[in-house]
């Protein structure tokens, strides 16, 4: 049976060289141990275009790969390489989220 996640997001409006773009950011729950939220917090950040606090970005995908996308309609992920002992990594919040369950 598939895992069950009850995330909700925010969408925000952020501009990109080729026009606007709609990002969906998980919303932090209230009820989340510090961790989980502060991870969250950072994907947030740097979701809209900001730098984490551990000093990564988001990498949009190439040009190419962009308008490939926009042409048939698909969305586009972007790439963060948090550093290894920022609580926004997917094994920090996947830890995190463990002790949630
Ligand atoms: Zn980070």
């Amino acid at each position: 049976m598939p895992t069950q996640h009850s995330a909700t997001y925010d969408v925000a409006v952020v501009d990109l060289p080729e026009g606007r773009a709609l990002v969906l950011s998980p919303t932090i729950p209230e009820d989340a141990p510090p961790a989980v939220r502060e991870g969250i917090a950072r994907r947030r950040i740097t979701n809209t275009g900001g730098t984490c606090p551990c000093g990564a970005r988001a990498c949009l995908p190439n040009r190419a790969t962009r308008r490939r996308a926009k042409r048939r309609g698909e969305m586009t992920r972007v790439h963060v390489e948090h550093a290894v002992d920022c609580p926004a990594t997917d094994e920090a919040l996947d830890a995190a989220m463990r002790g949630v369950r």
